[in-house]
């Protein structure tokens, strides 16, 4: 991205404003947005005039300010129209620009966060690698010093956002034998010589998100690029992914609530007797799922421990956008399993909310770990 654009916020809550822009714009753009495999210049303009890009950083480095809770009302009502324009906005929020602002130094906010919040660059993050997801800890991607700086050599897989982005939060290790206390975190500006990015990678759900494969062919870094400690990327990554769970939760919502609306539409058409049970159950999951992400944010923006809170709503709402997609395909019927219809983008939405930003196994893992205070 590179078009700028003042930041003139209308009235009303970021919600409102989200709604508005979600079903003025985002919305007529969907067609465009799987056929092309990327989010629309129409849909980022939008975002980027209403002050989106910079939505829980301050407006000391160019944000928008807003809490966790208005970043999961927005995604949210994104999602409902676009899971992919939601995703690439949380993955830009919460897992690029929310690790520079927790973690850079004053220099690095200036040179990184600011344009980020500011709607002129997109970020990445790049912890997934072709041979290791789950288990980051064994990530290969290495790096070394050279000087006062890094050389980056490895391969990164899945990443949202990847080739259209203009920073990548990118993690490497400096001995695989070291484990997580060998792993750091780094800023990678788009253009620095020896990145190179696969084409976007064809897939399921999110066709208007594109993910790709980032390619570090000892790429060359300044000593300024490294986020945080050497040894702390790790701790990052996961620090950053606990935010992002929040975020990747309200989208499934998002979809959950979207799938819903779909499903009752079906259910008034007779007979109407038994659809009303699918009402009734995906009404009181969606409700569910609304009330563990609203706990999820509201203890992230109070400052308290929120890991559980995080696992257990993206476990929860990622599940049931599955769940009330699949029900709500059942009962539109044959018109639900028809390419381009709404029903069938949603289900296969739906499905990657379990597996992106750590799988449902994982999230177990996490919480289970969190509640017996493991
Ligand atoms: C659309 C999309 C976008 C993505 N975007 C990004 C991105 O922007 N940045 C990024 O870094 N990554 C991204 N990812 C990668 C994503 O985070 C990984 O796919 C995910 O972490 C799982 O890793 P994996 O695919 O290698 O599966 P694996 O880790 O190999 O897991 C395979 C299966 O084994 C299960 N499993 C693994 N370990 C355990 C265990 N210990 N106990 C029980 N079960 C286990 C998993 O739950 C899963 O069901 C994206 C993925 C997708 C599909």
């Amino acid at each position: 991205m590179t078009a700028t654009a003042a930041a003139s916020h209308p009235p009303g809550s970021w919600r409102e404003r989200a709604r508005s822009l979600a079903r003025g714009i985002v919305a007529p753009h969907v067609g465009e947005e799987e056929r092309s495999g990327q989010t629309p210049p129409t849909v980022l303009d939008a975002l980027r005039a209403g002050g989106f890009f910079g939505l829980g950083v301050p407006a000391r480095w160019g944000g928008s300010g807003g809490t966790a809770a208005d970043v999961a009302a927005v995604l949210e009502e994104l999602a409902r129209e676009s899971a992919a324009t939601a995703t690439l906005l949380s993955v830009h929020l919460s897992v690029a620009a929310a690790p520079i602002l927790a973690r850079g130094t004053d220099a690095q906010k200036e040179a990184h966060l600011r344009p980020l919040a500011e709607g002129r660059a997109l970020g990445a993050f790049a912890l997934t690698e072709p041979g290791v997801g789950s288990d980051a800890a064994h990530l290969t991607c290495r790096y070394r010093r050279d000087g006062e700086g890094f050389r980056l050599t490895g391969s990164k897989m899945f990443i949202t956002n990847g080739a259209r982005a203009d920073l990548v939060v990118a993690f490497a290790t400096r001995d695989p034998a070291l484990g997580h206390r060998g792993i750091s975190a780094f800023l990678v500006p788009k253009g620095t010589a020896g990145f190179t990015t696969s084409p976007p990678l064809a897939k399921l759900g999110l066709r208007g998100s594109e993910t790709c494969e980032l390619v570090f062919s000892d790429l060359g870094l300044s000593p300024g690029a490294l986020l945080g400690s050497e040894g702390e990327g790790l701790a990052i990554a996961l620090g950053a992914l606990t935010g992002g769970r929040v975020g990747i939760a309200a989208c499934a919502l998002g979809v959950a609530q979207a799938a819903f609306d779909t499903l009752a539409e079906a259910a008034r058409t007779p007979p109407e007797d038994w659809k009303q049970v699918a009402v009734a159950r995906a009404f009181t999951e969606v409700s569910a799922a609304r009330a563990l992400v609203a706990e999820a944010a509201r203890l992230k923006d109070a400052g308290a421990e929120f890991v559980a809170a995080a696992s257990a709503a993206k476990l929860f709402a990622s599940e049931t956008a599955v769940r009330t997609a699949y029900r709500a395909a059942d009962l539109v019927g044959w018109a639900g399993l028809r390419t381009g219809s709404r029903a069938e983008r949603l289900l296969r939405d739906a499905r990657v909310f379990p597996i992106v930003e750590g799988t449902t196994e994982i999230q177990q893992l996490i919480l289970g770990r969190a509640l017996l205070g493991r």
